[in-house]
C-alpha cells in the first residue's frame, strides 16, 4: 500500500502540442492518501484513464512526476509499480480455468502454493465465483469474466493500490450494486488504497469515502460527497453533482449587489467585497434546487418569479420556476402546489448563494 502523489503532472498524447487543449492532463496536482477509498468521477473524455495509466505506468506523462510515498517512480515499469488495474472490459486468459486465470498474479509473484490455494479460494467466495473455479474462461459470461477480472485486481495482498477504469460498464444494474458494495466491503477487510473511476455519481458516493472530480484535465475539486453538494468548488461540480443540478446563471456586478437582466441578486458583505478587486468578467451565482425556499409572504428578501412547470416525482417535486430571463429549478416537498403561471416569492439563504468567478467557487477570505 502507498501514498500515490502526482506533482505538477500534464499529458499531451500529441508530440508537438501547441495549446491547452492538445492535453489530456493539464497541470494537475493531486494525493490519494494510503488506505483510502476514493472515486475519479467526471464525463467522458476528461482524462481519466489516463491518469490511471499514468499512475500504473502504461503511459508516460508529458511533464511532472509520479511518487510513491515520496519516491518518484517515473523510470520505473508498470510490474515494477505493484499495481493493479482492473479495466473497463474483461482482461482473462480464455484457454485458463477461473482458478488459474486468479492464481495467475501470485504465481507470477512467486507466492507459495499454499498460499495461492487460500487466497484464490478467499477471492472467489467474496465474488461468488466459487463453483466456476474449474470452469475455463472462454465458457463463462460476460458478467461471470469481468468478475474474474476483478478478482485478479485483488488477489494480490502485495500491491501498492488497486485501480478500477469504470469495471462495472459491462455488467448489469442488479449485480453492479452488488459488487460495487462488495469492493467496498474488500476495502474495509484488506484496506487498499483503492481509486475508483466512473462517470456515475451515484457509484461513486456510494463506493468512495472522497471524490475527486475530474473536468477537462484537472481535479477541480476532492472531497465528501456531502461537501461537493454543499460547496462546489467549480461550476462543473455543481452542475455534474445532483439531479437537477445547480442553477448557474451568469452575472454582471452593479452597485452593491450582481444582476441578470433587469433582477438584481443580494450578496453577503464579503462576496461583495471580494467581487470589488475582481478583475474578471467571468461572474456567476450559483444556488442548489434544494437550497431554495418558496415563501408565502414577499419581503425584501424575496424574488418574485413565475411557475412555469411542476413535475412529480413521487416524493418530491421539481419545480422550474422563471425569474427575469432565467429559469431555475427549485425541489419541493410533495405537498406543494402551485398552478402553472402563478407567481411565487423565491428566497435564497445567504448560506447557500454560490459566487463564481472564472468557473470557481469565491471563498470567504480567512
Ligand atoms: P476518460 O477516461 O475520462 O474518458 P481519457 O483519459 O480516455 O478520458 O481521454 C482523455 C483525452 O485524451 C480524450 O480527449 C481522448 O480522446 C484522448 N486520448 C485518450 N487516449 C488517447 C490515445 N491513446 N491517443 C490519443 N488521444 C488519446
Ligand atoms: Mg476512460
Amino acid at each position: 500500500m502507498a501514498e500515490i502523489q502526482l506533482k505538477s503532472l500534464a499529458h499531451s498524447y500529441s508530440a508537438s502540442p501547441s495549446g491547452p487543449d492538445d492535453y489530456a492532463i493539464r497541470q494537475l496536482d493531486h494525493v490519494w492518501h494510503k488506505g483510502g477509498a476514493y472515486a475519479l468521477l467526471g464525463p467522458s473524455g476528461c482524462g481519466k484513464s489516463t491518469m490511471l495509466n499514468i499512475i500504473s505506468g502504461l503511459v508516460q506523462p508529458s511533464e511532472g512526476e509520479v511518487l510513491f510515498d515520496g519516491k518518484r517512480v517515473n523510470e520505473l515499469s508498470p510490474r515494477d509499480r505493484n499495481i493493479a488495474q482492473v479495466f473497463q472490459f474483461p482482461v482473462v486468459y480464455d484457454s485458463m480455468t477461473v482458478y488459474e486465470n486468479l492464481a495467475f498474479p501470485l504465481k507470477n509473484n512467486k507466492v507459495p502454493a499454499a498460499k495461492i490455494k487460500t487466497r484464490v479460494q478467499e477471492i472467489a467466495e467474496v465474488l461468488e465465483i466459487e463453483d466456476k473455479l474449474d470452469k475455463k474462461a472462454r465458457n463463462l459470461t460476460a458478467d461471470e469474466k469481468q468478475k474474474v477480472s476483478m478478482g485478479r485486481g485483488l488477489v494480490r495482498e502485495d500491491v501498492s493500490a488497486i485501480l478500477f477504469d469504470e469495471p462495472l460498464t459491462v455488467i448489469d444494474p442488479q449485480l453492479k450494486w452488488k459488487l460495487r458494495r462488495k469492493l467496498k466491503q474488500i476495502h474495509e477487510q484488506f484496506d487498499i488504497t483503492m481509486v475508483y473511476v466512473t462517470h456515475d455519481q451515484l457509484e461513486a458516493s456510494t463506493f468512495a469515502d472522497k471524490i475527486a472530480v475530474m473536468y477537462d484535465g484537472q481535479v477541480v475539486q476532492f472531497g465528501t460527497p456531502t461537501e461537493l453538494f454543499e460547496a462546489p468548488n467549480h461550476t462543473f461540480v455543481g452542475y455534474f453533482i445532483g439531479s437537477p443540478g445547480m442553477n448557474i446563471v451568469e452575472v454582471e456586478k452593479c452597485q452593491g449587489a450582481v444582476r441578470f437582466g433587469s433582477v438584481e441578486i443580494r450578496l453577503a458583505p464579503w462576496q461583495l467585497d471580494r467581487l470589488v478587486d475582481m478583475k474578471s468578467n467571468n461572474i456567476k451565482i450559483g444556488i442548489r434546487p434544494e437550497f431554495i425556499e418558496i415563501v408565502p409572504a414577499k419581503s425584501d428578501d424575496t424574488y418574485e418569479a413565475e411557475v412555469r412547470d411542476v413535475e412529480d416525482l413521487g416524493t418530491y417535486k421539481i419545480v422550474t420556476v422563471q425569474l427575469g430571463d432565467q429559469t431555475m429549478k427549485v425541489r419541493q416537498d410533495e405537498e406543494f402546489n402551485a398552478s402553472i403561471g402563478s407567481q411565487v416569492n423565491l428566497l435564497f439563504p445567504g448560506q447557500w448563494l454560490m459566487l463564481y468567478a472564472d468557473e470557481y467557487l469565491v471563498q470567504e477570505q480567512q
